[in-house]
């Protein structure tokens, strides 16, 4: 399963079929906590719930795929090797928890098509992966975010406020 340059491939557990929905998730301030341009894994901080979040959504058919704004790459604090290693860093310690991501793409520069508020790391997915967006959730914790997901077509577009717990029930309770 290697893929084409994305980091995420490796670690495919279920490969996405056409239609599968998809739990789009920001990374600096959703999954790790932002204390700015994270390229280290001693800085590499999880944000609390994060791990059942994502189990959740996998048992309930979501696959999970990181899209992230890097820029730092670009403005030259990091390199595209630190991204991969801090990157396998993640995904290993996901997978220690159960947890499989089908993919991570990301952004490194600081203007273009791909770079968040622009819709195009999203659509990228949605293409490679066979992503249905209507049926799809995405989470981050900026209005770039959010607006990047509505302009690709997902259907749900949800602001993390820091509480996991209660995301899952706004998205989830009940079903
Ligand atoms: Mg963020």
């Amino acid at each position: 399963m290697q893929g084409h340059g994305n980091v995420g491939d490796g670690h495919l557990a279920i490969a996405p079929r056409e239609g599968t929905k998809a739990l789009f998730l920001d990374r600096d301030g959703t999954i790790n906590v932002d204390h700015g341009y994270v390229h280290e894994p001693e800085r590499f901080e999880f944000i609390d719930g994060v791990f059942d979040f994502c189990r959740e959504a996998q048992s309930r058919g979501y696959a999970i795929i990181v899209v992230t704004n890097q820029s730092g790459i670009e403005r030259g604090y990091f390199t595209e090797a630190d991204f991969a290693s801090v990157t396998k860093y993640m995904l290993d310690c996901f997978a220690r928890e159960g947890v499989a991501i089908a993919g991570v793409l990301h952004c490194p520069s600081l203007s273009g098509p791909d770079r968040k508020p622009e819709p195009g790391l999203f659509l990228k997915a949605k293409g490679k992966y066979g992503i249905d967006m209507a049926s799809s959730v995405n989470v981050g914790d900026r209005d770039r975010d959010l607006e990047a997901g509505r302009r690709a077509g997902v259907g749900r577009n949800l602001l993390f406020t820091g509480d996991f717990g209660a995301l899952k029930r706004t998205l989830w309770n009940g079903q």
